[in-house]
């Protein structure tokens, strides 16, 4: 193997052997692990040419740096809002809503690259302390009237 695609392999396996479709700087650092001198600008390139083969996929994320995806399976993601973590959904998200599209606009679904933004259930239950926990306050300080 040449040293390009030994880096570029190197690249792949290290975000395929993962789920958590990872940035750059981690991407960047796992790869180091292996390749100590490999530049930044060598992973970037990779990436890049990675996701023109169709070997991963890139992701964009609103309001966050480009995430990337060694799942090329058709799915769709869930992405929390608050701590930013990726989460993949193996299922349509309604089957009947590329019925409906079609019949509205003539276009043919074939694949749903759906981004779902909201909390996940740790965010959310973190959220609930919180509530509680305010909510335990004004009661603290109702009585203390
Ligand atoms: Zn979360
Ligand atoms: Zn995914």
């Amino acid at each position: 193997m040449s040293r390009k695609s030994i880096q570029r392999d190197a690249i792949l396996q290290v975000i395929k052997n993962t789920t958590s479709h990872p940035g750059v700087d981690w991407i960047y650092d796992e790869v180091r692990k292996e390749i100590p001198n490999i530049s930044l600008g060598t992973v970037y390139r990779n990436l890049r040419l990675l996701a023109q083969a169709g070997e991963i996929r890139e992701l964009d994320i609103p309001g966050s740096a480009k995430r990337f995806d060694g799942d090329t399976s058709n799915h769709r993601h869930l992405i929390c809002e608050k701590c930013g973590r990726i989460f993949d959904l193996y299922e349509a998200v309604d089957p009947k809503i590329e019925a409906r599209i079609f019949q509205k606009t003539g276009f043919k679904v074939k694949r749903q690259y759906l981004k779902l933004i909201g909390l996940c259930s740790d965010c959310q239950k973190q959220e609930e302390q919180l509530k509680t926990y305010i909510y335990d306050n004004s009661l603290i300080k109702g009585g203390e009237k």
